[in-house]
């Protein structure tokens, strides 16, 4: 474990950074920054934060138990307080979250200042895959910090910057938001060379309002730019982000003619070989056959987003070099996930879902259910979350699309909107084997357990936890 650069500051430089007033001893450091007294390291630095469910002010008592060196807190906490705590170190300030900023901030700029290259990630699906891309093939190039899982947001990218290594080289910064407003903030805690977009899709519709909304949302990573930083985004949407005014230069991505980084042609492995495909891809007229443990066209586009940025920093595109950070490539719990579970071939997706990584995520299944030869094809797809007004007419069209496809053989909808997905589905193929679930029941892990020497299709939105199916499967004796 290489040292965090704030355990190089003192206390003073932290409460001078944070913005706050240092109560007990000065003298001392910290080792890391830290919100959870459940994964707290002895050592650290608690910061208590007010959210609408928890307030970590509660568990400042508990953090010291636990060996927290210092603790940041807010000045009504400290006025109730100021007594309990004796012997222990203070940081007082009016918000405890802005001061966490302010201090992810400063370290992101201290190591910037010393040499530090930062990518920012957003974009509406694909920013975890596109950011793990992204570590591995850095790595072969310097030391990378990468955002922990899926740290994305207000609170996630300051904790992700306060735990910046002493001596990074790169930082790739996973950048995620649900309305208009929340990226512009992101990006300028972390402005990076290099800026962005997987994808645009309708996630979060609820809180854009409407896929303009979610094109501003995003092209707000494109703000604070100058002419040396780079915006690298999809090339089917080139006239559509809002780039006017970027001083800077532009990279696109995609399967499509004119795509300065395009994916030629898909080839899955057959069984027997490691699980993923061969990805030909053409970089400014430069080919390159990369093998990639992923599936699908979404992430050989994922791909080719992260080759347009290790382009754009003039990083040498060295084929052997490339293949080997990509066998290492290991992505966090719930996207593509392989498994065989009594005789059933499932492909767990069920990390989250929104109409357009659905679709993704189906075509992907069909080739990785073709090329294992399973015998019939399946798929138990969840309630897509956040989608606002528009949700039911959103579950209908999916269903309509689905069911229309050829080479899907049976379709379970389960959770909200399912008996409406279900009719829809059967209006386009009144023949399929169409299920409705309104939960996760035993009739429907059965239907799952029955396809022996079939694919199945696990996907929703994280709360229907639909990967409980392979649990339920696996522990069924
Ligand atoms: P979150 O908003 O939860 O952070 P994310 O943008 O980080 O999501 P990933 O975790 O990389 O996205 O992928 C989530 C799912 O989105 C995948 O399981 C896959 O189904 C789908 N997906 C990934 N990349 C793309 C893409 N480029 N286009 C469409 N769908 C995608
Ligand atoms: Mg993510």
């Amino acid at each position: 474990m290489s040292t965090l650069r704030i355990s190089t500051w003192t206390l003073e430089k932290i409460a001078e950074h944070a913005g706050a007033t240092l109560h007990g001893p000065s003298d001392g450091d910290v080792s890391g920054v830290s919100t959870d007294t459940r994964s707290i390291a002895p050592g650290a630095l608690f910061v208590a934060l007010r959210g609408e469910r928890f307030d970590g002010h509660g568990f400042v008592q508990s953090a010291f138990e636990r060996g927290a060196a210092a603790a940041l807190v807010d000045a009504d906490w400290w006025n109730a307080n100021a007594e309990s705590p004796a012997g222990h170190i203070l940081l007082v300030v009016d918000d405890t979250l802005e001061a966490l900023t302010r201090l992810g901030h400063a370290l992101w700029q201290e190591a910037t200042a010393g040499g530090m290259q930062t990518v920012a990630v957003t974009g509406s699906n694909g920013k975890t895959t596109t950011k793990e891309l992204l570590a591995a093939l850095w790595s072969t190039r310097g030391k990378v910090w990468a955002t922990p899982g899926n740290l994305n947001n207000h609170i996630g990218v300051p904790l992700t910057l306060c735990a910046l290594p002493e001596d990074c080289d790169h930082l790739i910064c996973e950048m995620g938001a649900n309305h208009v407003g929340e990226i512009s903030q992101l990006v300028r805690l972390a402005p990076g060379f290099a800026r962005v977009i997987t994808s645009i899709g309708s996630a979060h519709l609820e809180g854009f309002g409407s896929m303009a909304g979610i094109r501003r949302g995003k092209s707000e990573i494109f703000e604070t730019a100058d002419g040396d930083t780079h915006a690298i985004l999809p090339f089917s949407e080139k006239d559509k982000l809002i780039l006017e005014g970027f001083p800077g230069k532009v990279w696109t991505f995609g399967s499509e003619e004119g795509a300065r980084v395009r994916v030629i042609a898909l080839r899955e492995h057959a069984p027997g070989e490691p699980p993923g495909m061969d990805v030909s891809l053409e970089v400014d007229s430069r080919k390159l056959s990369l093998s990639l443990p992923l599936l699908g066209m979404h992430n050989a586009t994922n791909l080719a987003a992260a080759l347009a940025t290790l382009a754009a920093g003039e990083v040498e595109l060295d084929e052997t070099r490339l293949n080997e950070a990509l066998s290492r490539l290991i992505l966090p719990g719930g996207r593509f996930r392989q498994l065989v579970v009594r005789g059933v071939h499932i492909l767990d997706d069920a990390y989250n879902a929104n109409p357009s990584s659905v679709r993704a995520s189906v075509e992907a299944f069909e080739r990785w259910a073709t090329s294992r030869h399973c015998e019939g094809r399946f798929a138990v797809l969840g309630e897509m979350l956040e989608l606002g007004e528009g949700a039911g007419d959103a579950h209908a069209e999916l269903a309509r699309w689905v069911a229309a496809r050829e080479a899907i053989d049976g379709l379970a909808f389960v959770g909200g909107f399912s008996e409406r997905m279900a009719q829809s589905a059967l209006k386009v193929q009144p023949e399929l084997d169409v299920r409705a679930f309104s939960s996760i029941t035993d009739d429907l892990i059965a239907w799952v357990g029955a396809r022996k020497g079939g694919a199945v299709l696990l996907k929703g939105s994280r709360g229907g936890r639909l990967e409980t199916i392979v649990d339920a499967l696996t522990n069924d004796p």
